[in-house]
């Protein structure tokens, strides 16, 4: 399967993302994660622990793809009309990221009209960064006549001890390591769904 995830707004959680996505897929099968995005952040990260599948930067992927059952590709955010189109024909599943604030959520849906003038139905955004069950559910509402993830990304400090120390969230010390990693697990059921 090939998973691409990418944003119309930088800190929205796409790389988080596209980390614990990667490390669901690679559950049972050999899965790649393509670092695409010019922060390198994904290649960081494993490069300052231990990831459980590979990351490779976009320029030397051509090499590795052949490898790998799953592919998950991580974009540079903001991607332009051209970009959407060529990720679009280029994947399986179009996975992006919103924050509840007003300015994610308003670059969201101007990509969302994009894919729409595409015919991409092979789109599905996911809420992260959720602080509140509340601000949840606020979301969920606003954005329900699309296609939604029934699975958010709740808020919680070990994400950042999770990138800082290079692994995945389940292996950072914190209270919330856990039910952190729940959510990707879920959404990850979801995905192979
Ligand atoms: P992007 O790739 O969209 O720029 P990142 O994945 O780099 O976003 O995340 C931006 C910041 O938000 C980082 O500091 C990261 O640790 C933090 N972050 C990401 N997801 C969560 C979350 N679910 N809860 C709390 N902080 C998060």
């Amino acid at each position: 399967m090939l998973v691409t995830c990418t944003s119309a707004k930088g800190g929205v959680g796409k790389t988080t993302s596209a980390v614990h996505i990667a490390a669901i897929l690679a559950g049972d099968n050999t899965t790649l994660l393509i670092d695409g995005d010019p922060n390198h952040s994904a290649m960081k990260w494993a490069q300052r622990g231990d990831l459980p599948f590979k990351v490779v930067d976009l320029m030397s992927a051509a090499k590795h793809t052949r490898n790998f059952e799953h592919i998950v590709f991580d974009t540079p955010a903001r991607p332009s009309r051209d970009d959407l189109e060529a990720l679009v024909e280029g994947c399986d599943l179009l996975i992006i990221p919103t924050t509840p604030d007003i300015l994610s959520i308003d670059a969201t849906l101007e990509t969302v009209d994009l894919l729409e003038a595409l015919n991409c139905n092979c789109y599905r955004l996911l809420l992260t960064i959720i602080p509140s069950r509340r601000t949840g559910e606020q979301t969920r509402e606003a954005l329900a006549e699309f296609p939604l993830f029934k699975q958010s990304i709740r808020q919680y400090a070990a994400y950042e001890k999770a990138a800082l120390g290079g692994v995945l969230v389940n292996q950072v010390k914190d209270r919330n390591a856990r039910v952190a990693w729940s959510d990707y697990q879920r959404l990850g059921k979801e995905i192979l769904t």
